[in-house]
C-alpha cells in the first residue's frame, strides 16, 4: 500500500508543482502583454503630438478659440492619454465608438473648429468683374454645421508661407452635398493670389465655424444691416434666418453699398427675398447715376456714398431701444458707420461682423 501510494503522491505533488508553474508563467506573461501593448499605445500616443501652430496661422483678429487656445486643448488632451499609458489604463478607457455618432443624426458636421478638413473645389462661376462664387464638395454624410452669421478659416500658402483668411459661406445652415463661399479677388491681395490659381478638383483646406454673433428671434422690432461688397455675405445668412422664422416678426431692413449696379452681389437672391414681408433693399451705388444702369421691378437706390444723414433717417424709422444695426464691409466702411452712430448718438444695440 505504501509502495503503491508512494509514487502517486510523488505524481501528485510533481503535477501540483506544474501548475503552479504554469500559473505563474501566465501570471508573469499577463502583464507583460499587457505592458507591450500599453507600450505599443504610449509610442502612438508620443507620435501624436499636437504640431504647434506658426504664427501665420492665426489671422490676427480675435477668434474664439484662437489656434493658440486649440492648441493648448489639444496639447493638454494629449499629455491625458500619454499619462494614461504610463499608468496602464490605457486599455481600461471607455471610448465611444465612432459609429454611435451617427446614430444620434445621421449627418455630421462638415467643418470642426479644432483641425482643417481638406473640401474638393468642383466649380468657380465668376459673378462680377472681381468676385466668384467656389462650390466645394461636401462627403456624403455630411451637412454644413454653421450658426446665422457664423464664417470658417481657410489656409492657404502663398510663397511657401502659409496664411489664414476668413470667409462667410452663402449656402444655407444644413445644407449637404455641398457648400459655397463668394470670394472678392483682390490683384494685390495675399490669399487672393493661393485662390487665383485653384482648379477644379483640388483640395481646399478649410477650418470653423467661428463667430460671436448670437440672434434671439423678436429681440427688437428692427435690423438694419449697412454691407458694403463681400460683406452681404453674413448679412444674407441673418436676413434668411429671420424671413424663414415664420415666428420672428423682426424687420430687416439692407443698405447695400455697391459701386455700380452691375457690382451689386447676390442681386437676384436679395430680390427674391424681398417676396417676403418683412424685408426691404436700398441699393447704394457711389458711381452710377439715376437713369443710366440697367434696373428690374421693385428695386431702390440711393446714389453717392452711405453717409451720416442717411442713418439719421435710419433712425427716426424705429425707436432706438427697439432698432439693430448690422455692420459688415471693409474696414475703411465699417469704421466710418461706427464714427456715424457714435456721432449720431445711437444707443441701440450695434454688431460689427
Ligand atoms: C468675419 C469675416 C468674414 C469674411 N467673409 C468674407 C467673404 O465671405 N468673402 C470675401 O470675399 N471676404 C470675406 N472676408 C474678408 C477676407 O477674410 C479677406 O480679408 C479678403 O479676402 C482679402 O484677403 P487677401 O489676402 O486676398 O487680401 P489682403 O492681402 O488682406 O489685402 C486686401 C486689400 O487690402 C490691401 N492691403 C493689404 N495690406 C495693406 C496695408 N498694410 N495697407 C493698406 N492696404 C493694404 C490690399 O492692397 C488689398 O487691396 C471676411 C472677413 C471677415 C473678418
Amino acid at each position: 500500500m505504501i509502495r503503491a501510494d508512494l509514487p502517486r503522491n510523488t505524481f501528485l505533488r510533481f503535477s501540483s508543482v506544474i501548475s503552479s508553474c504554469l500559473l505563474l508563467l501566465i501570471l508573469c506573461w499577463c502583464p507583460a502583454m499587457s505592458a507591450e501593448e500599453d507600450f505599443v499605445d504610449c509610442e502612438t500616443c508620443l507620435a501624436q503630438k499636437p504640431t504647434e501652430p506658426l504664427a501665420s496661422d492665426c489671422c490676427g483678429t480675435g477668434c474664439n478659440p484662437c489656434v493658440f487656445d486649440l492648441h493648448e486643448t489639444e496639447l493638454a488632451a494629449w499629455r491625458k492619454s500619454c499619462n494614461r499609458c504610463h499608468v496602464g489604463g490605457a486599455q481600461t478607457e471607455h471610448r465611444e465608438p465612432a459609429e454611435n455618432k451617427h446614430q444620434t443624426s445621421s449627418y455630421q458636421d462638415a467643418f470642426s473648429p479644432d483641425e482643417y478638413r481638406s473640401f474638393k473645389l468642383q466649380s468657380a462661376k465668376r459673378v462680377s468683374h472681381d468676385s466668384v462664387i467656389y462650390t466645394f464638395v461636401l462627403p456624403g454624410n455630411s451637412q454644413v454645421n454653421l450658426g446665422v452669421g457664423q464664417h470658417i478659416i481657410l489656409r492657404g500658402a502663398v510663397n511657401g508661407r502659409s496664411i489664414t483668411r476668413q470667409y462667410t459661406p452663402i449656402s444655407p445652415p444644413g445644407t449637404r452635398n455641398h457648400f459655397e463661399v463668394l470670394i472678392k479677388i483682390y490683384k494685390d491681395g495675399s490669399m487672393s493670389q493661393y485662390i487665383k490659381q485653384w482648379k477644379e478638383g483640388d483640395s481646399i483646406e478649410w477650418r470653423g465655424p467661428y463667430g460671436t454673433f448670437s440672434y434671439q428671434p423678436n429681440q427688437c422690432r428692427r435690423v438694419v444691416m449697412l454691407a458694403a461688397g463681400t460683406g452681404i455675405t453674413p448679412m444674407l445668412q441673418v436676413i434668411r434666418h429671420i424671413v424663414t422664422d415664420d415666428n420672428d416678426e423682426t424687420f430687416v431692413h439692407l443698405v447695400y453699398a455697391s459701386r455700380r449696379y452691375e457690382d451689386i452681389l447676390l442681386r437676384e437672391k436679395l430680390n427674391e427675398l424681398t417676396a417676403f414681408w418683412n424685408f426691404t433693399v436700398l441699393y447704394a451705388l457711389s458711381q452710377d447715376v439715376p437713369g443710366e444702369h440697367p434696373t428690374s421691378y421693385g428695386e431702390n437706390f440711393h446714389y453717392g456714398r452711405i453717409k451720416q444723414d442717411l442713418l439719421a433717417a435710419e433712425m427716426e424709422t424705429s425707436p432706438e431701444a427697439e432698432t439693430q444695426f448690422l455692420v459688415c464691409g471693409t474696414k475703411s466702411f465699417d469704421k466710418d458707420m461706427m464714427n456715424f452712430l457714435k456721432k449720431l448718438d445711437f444707443k441701440g444695440s450695434v454688431f460689427k461682423f
